[in-house]
């Protein structure tokens, strides 16, 4: 089986197409850089994504947070989820884990930015 799809690594954005037999990536082509070839193999087994959102703090004002590396495309909801019902507790410094194992991926969540009590 063929598949096409669009490298997304950085903004050259190429066109990789990928042959899949047995549920294994045998050949990629159409990529610049080997990132290209690894990306195609990821994304047609174990697809991962970093996910970007905002946690609610004990301020009340949102704080921005992201995961601390790729998570499998499927856990995302849970993620979410996850961020949505924590509260990051204030002050927090960017980089600092605001909910650890986040849904039981083993992933950290961490903020984005610093912010203060206020
Ligand atoms: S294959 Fe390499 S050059 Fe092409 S989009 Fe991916 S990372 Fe960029």
């Amino acid at each position: 089986m063929t598949r096409e799809l669009i490298c997304i690594n950085c903004p050259m954005g190429c066109m990789l197409t990928a042959e899949v037999e047995g549920g294994e990536v045998t050949k990629v082509s159409g990529n610049t850089c080997p990132r290209g070839e690894q990306y195609a193999k990821t994304e047609l087994t174990a697809p991962v994504r970093t996910v970007t959102t905002t946690m609610k703090t004990a301020g009340g004002k949102p704080v921005p947070v992201k995961t601390k590396a790729p998570i499998p495309k499927d856990k995302i909801f849970d993620v979410v989820a996850a961020i949505k019902s924590a509260t990051a507790p204030l002050p927090v410094k960017m980089g600092d884990v605001v909910l650890e194992n986040a849904a039981g991926t083993g992933v950290d969540i961490v903020s984005a930015r610093s912010m203060n009590n206020a």
